[in-house]
């Protein structure tokens, strides 16, 4: 027998032949919601309550989970108010809003995404045409707005007055060296020398708005699938790509196991392709919320940078995790305590809380 057979085999009994033969992954393997028919459920980070509405809408009159998603994504990518997310979320250092966002698939296992991507206010849309016509997965910067105006996506200005006033904020606040002043009177020093409190995190690290929105569903016919859409980090270098619209880093769904999806310190998952881990262990039988408390775990014992680290060691960051197994149960984690994310599940959407590794001082 050759090694090759002889390995195939030793896999076959480790994994139970019948999955590696078949390659279907058995739902028996997959923890949590109990047996019977598979309920639909929708997840979000804690701003999509009306995404997890909207697509639940969709999914309980028969839509596919992807459309479903996408659609409810799309009303907080449309929403000024929400600084994280297409129109109106914070802009690049140079006050000029570059979105980021992908889509994945379940069914066909297929996926598109854009990055830094200009002008366009729904990028997850974008993100869903490279999916569906084109043959790649990633588009990004000018080529990727090139795409979306081929395909009839409309260019408008993205920066409301409310992110361009927090943007030259920022910018004045920065230095006192440099050419930019906030307003001051004839007896002022050290104009703009220190960001003030509310700019400062609970670490008393220069406090960098980020947000974005990740949601993930199951639908009627037992598929999933995932979007994550952003704005990314706020007044971030021109051309700095977080991990939304990396597939395996910013969201994963395999339609056989689950799906997830992630908010935070995007060069965190990045550098831990924690999406795909996810799903990993819920292949391996954890549940969704051990899941994501897993690469939790992964992130904060890969943090090895003391720039990164408080006192006691931990991150001076967040990372936050959402998910479905392909039997429809759901769960969250993420660093440190007091976080939440939107779940619908059929009958009413509502915010629960998520698991987490530290319990914050204040939360
Ligand atoms: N993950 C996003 C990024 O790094 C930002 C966030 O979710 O806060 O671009």
């Amino acid at each position: 027998m050759s090694a090759t057979r002889r390995e195939f085999l030793r896999q076959a009994a480790a994994t139970g032949a019948g999955a590696l033969v078949t390659g279907t992954i058995p739902l028996s393997s997959i923890a949590g919601a109990a047996d019977g028919p598979v309920p639909p459920v929708v997840v979000s980070s804690a701003n999509g309550m009306s995404a997890v509405t909207r697509a639940m809408e969709m999914i309980t009159t028969g839509s596919d989970a992807l459309d479903a998603v996408i659609a409810g994504v799309n009303l907080v990518e449309d929403d000024p108010n929400d600084m994280s997310v297409g129109y109106g979320g914070l802009p690049n250092e140079e006050g000029v809003v570059e979105l980021d966002a992908a889509v994945m698939h379940g069914p066909t296992h297929q996926a598109g995404a854009v990055a830094s991507l200009r002008n366009i206010k729904n990028p997850s849309q974008v993100a869903r045409v490279v999916m569906d016509r084109s043959d790649h997965v990633l588009l990004v910067g000018e080529g990727a707005l090139r795409f979306a105006r081929a395909h009839g996506f409309k260019e408008q200005d993205l920066l409301t007055d409310k992110a361009r006033e927090a943007w030259l904020y920022w910018k004045e606040h920065l230095s006192n060296t440099d050419d930019w002043l906030p307003p001051h009177g004839p007896d002022d020093k050290d104009i703009g020398a220190l960001l003030p409190e509310p700019l400062r995190n609970e670490f008393g690290a220069f406090f960098r708005h980020s947000g974005t929105i990740h949601c993930s569903a199951l639908d009627l016919k037992g598929n999933l699938s995932c979007v994550t859409t952003t704005s990314g980090l706020a007044f971030k270098m021109p051309g700095r790509v977080g991990d939304s619209p990396i597939i395996g880093a910013g969201l994963y769904c395999d339609n056989a196991i689950g799906t997830a999806g992630s908010t935070g310190r995007g060069e965190a998952n990045l550098i831990n392709c924690s999406s795909r881990m996810v799903v990993e262990y819920m292949h391996a039988g954890k549940t969704p919320e051990e899941a994501c408390l897993e690469v939790v775990k992964q992130i904060v014992e890969h943090n090895r940078m003391k720039r990164l680290r408080d006192a006691q060691g931990r991150p001076t960051f967040e990372v936050s995790f959402y998910a479905i197994n392909a039997r429809g149960a759901h769960g969250g984690a993420r660093i440190y305590s007091g976080g939440k994310m939107a779940v619908h599940d059929g009958t009413a959407a509502r915010l629960e809380p998520i698991a987490y590794l530290y319990k914050k001082d204040n939360g």
